[in-house]
């Protein structure tokens, strides 16, 4: 157990969250065959409402890093080492040109992919943040996109999304793998645990109170098209 400077809250070592919020009882353990890479922004790290932390934790086959402008070597070395196929988890973005942002690449032939080739790159932040980092890091402008289709109703409800079909991090990112492995892995535990996070969570912060809005963007917002 650790302490923060700033307050002497004891701090959970494993999930690094104050030890009266740790959600180390939440996480489970799944063996994605899909390995997935959260580049999450440095705003999403403290935010207790968060859920790409659980996501991390429970995942298997995962990688964070936290950050807002990465080095390029770092950044592509994260993306292609072992020689797998990155595709970031993003919405088409019709205005890219106008924007000065690179083409994305075409998807790849999925079918003809093991999963075990593939990683999923995922951008954890607010709508604004997640397009400011896309603009910062071209490497992640020109990665063939992903988006997800006809997923349920979002069970994340303790920040502010922009539109009804927008999903938490946890959320967007177990939709996307079980697409990619074609339902080979059972993620209900995990959004199950989220379940249980969102109640924990609600109870420490009232939605009344929260200015934030939701993390990763799912559906476009029609109303910010400008970065
Ligand atoms: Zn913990």
């Amino acid at each position: 157990m650790n302490t923060t400077p700033a307050t002497k809250r004891p701090i959970c070592s494993n999930c690094n969250r104050p030890v009266r919020n740790c959600i180390c009882a939440l996480i489970s353990t799944i063996t994605n065959e899909v390995e997935i890479l959260i580049l999450q922004h440095p705003d999403e790290a403290p935010n207790a409402k968060n859920t790409a932390g659980l996501l991390h934790l429970s995942l298997k086959s995962s990688q964070l890093k936290i950050g807002e402008h990465f080095v390029t070597q770092d950044l592509d070395s994260w993306l292609f080492a072992d020689q797998k196929q990155p595709l970031l988890l993003y919405p088409e973005i019709p205005e890219y040109q106008a924007l000065g942002l690179g083409a994305p690449r075409t998807l790849p032939s999925l079918n003809l992919m093991a999963p075990n080739q593939l990683r999923l790159v995922v951008i954890d932040a607010t709508w604004r943040k997640s397009r400011k980092m896309l603009y910062l890091n071209r490497t992640l402008q020109i990665l063939p996109r992903m988006m997800l289709t006809e997923t349920p109703p979002s069970i994340y409800k303790i920040r502010k999304a922009h539109s009804e079909n927008q999903l938490s991090t946890l959320e967007a990112s177990c939709y996307a793998l079980q697409q990619l492995e074609q339902q080979q892995v059972d993620y209900a535990p995990l959004l199950s645990a989220m379940r249980l996070f969102v109640a924990q969570q609600s109870a420490f912060v009232p939605m009344l109170h929260d200015q934030n809005d939701l993390s990763n963007p799912f559906a476009p917002d029609e109303r910010n098209p400008n970065l």
